[in-house]
């Protein structure tokens, strides 16, 4: 038995990772009707052990419970949700300071989607040379502002090496998802802490190419200095989950104490009395922008 990581799923065959060599894997049919919940039996990302056949192809053989995954509605009509990829280290939401315009709604809802998933938040603020005095000041608030949540907040800029140090980083020897609208940067940083990186992406598409079925699954890329990227088109636009809204303050992490303190067990914090989250955010314990994107999701749902 081999142990490696499913890096890709092109529909029938399924590429396992072993860190020496990449095994060409399919998946025995009894596992297959097993969960009703999800499309997907295996996910890449998964954690496999691997059963060799004499053409040098595997059979995967048992799969490793699952950290945290993300998932989308199936499509072609199935029921059900399909799982993009799984065990996540962490998820890098990405914003620039300016073209396109630094949005913090964005910022917030990226968040509240991590944490219903369960996957660790970075928040990196990208094209840091475009800033101005306003823009650094800006950056600096929200440095304060998230760290002091408890995330892990970067500013980076493509040009700055020593800020791409750092998300290097962050990045070595972990599975990472990067998210954020388009235009602000995933792309390019990933590219210039990992020149190679481009490469592979275009060698993996092309791969998946010639099978049969072209899937529009998650794929993990490695990383040249250790460690993965799940790219897919997906991920980089996940948004709002299905949450209902008594539960959306449970993803604000700073609202978890106060909200013990709300008179009704299914408050909202909009407009019921005796409200615990609403006296924090007039105490200053709950910072504005993030009541104000709390009650533009709730809106939402
Ligand atoms: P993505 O859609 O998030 O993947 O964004 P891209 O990586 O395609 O970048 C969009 C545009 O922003 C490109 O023209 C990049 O050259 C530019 N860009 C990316 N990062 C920076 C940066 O740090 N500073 C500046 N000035 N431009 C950047
Ligand atoms: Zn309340």
């Amino acid at each position: 038995m081999q142990k490696g990581r499913v890096i890709q799923s092109t529909g029938s065959w399924y590429h396992v990772d072993t860190g020496d060599e990449i095994i060409e894997s399919r998946l025995p049919g009894r596992f297959r009707l097993d969960e009703k919940e999800v499309t997907n039996p295996i996910a890449v990302g998964d954690y496999v052990e691997v059963s060799m056949n004499d053409d040098s192809t595997g059979s995967i053989e048992t799969i490793g419970d699952r950290e945290n995954y993300i998932t989308r509605q199936a499509t072609h009509g199935k029921r059900g949700e399909q799982i993009l990829v799984s065990n996540l280290d962490q998820a890098c939401v990405v914003q620039s300071i300016k073209k396109p315009k630094l949005k913090e709604g964005f910022i917030d809802r990226f968040l509240v989607t991590c944490e219903a998933y369960e996957v660790r938040a970075t928040i990196v603020l990208n094209k840091m040379d475009l800033a101005k005095s306003g823009g650094l000041k800006k950056a600096e608030e929200l440095k304060q502002l998230y760290e002091d949540i408890g995330y892990t907040f970067i500013t980076t800029s493509i040009e700055n090496e020593e800020s791409l140090e750092g998300l290097k980083q962050l990045l070595k020897e972990k599975t990472s998802a990067f998210i954020g609208p388009s235009g602000v940067g995933k792309t390019s940083l990933v590219n210039a802490i990992d020149p190679e990186y481009n490469l592979k992406v275009g060698d993996i598409s092309d791969f998946s190419n010639k099978g049969k079925h072209t899937t529009t699954f998650a794929q993990l890329i490695p990383l040249s200095f250790g460690g993965y990227i799940a790219d897919t088109p997906g991920i980089r636009e996940f948004g709002l989950v299905n949450i209902e809204p008594w539960e959306l303050s449970l993803f604000f992490p700073e609202m978890l104490e106060p909200r013990k303190n709300c008179k009704f067990n299914n408050c909202t914090h909009n407009h019921e009395p005796k409200c615990g989250v609403a006296e924090a955010f007039e105490n200053g314990e709950i910072a504005a922008s993030r009541y104000q994107s709390y009650l533009n999701m709730l809106d939402s749902l």
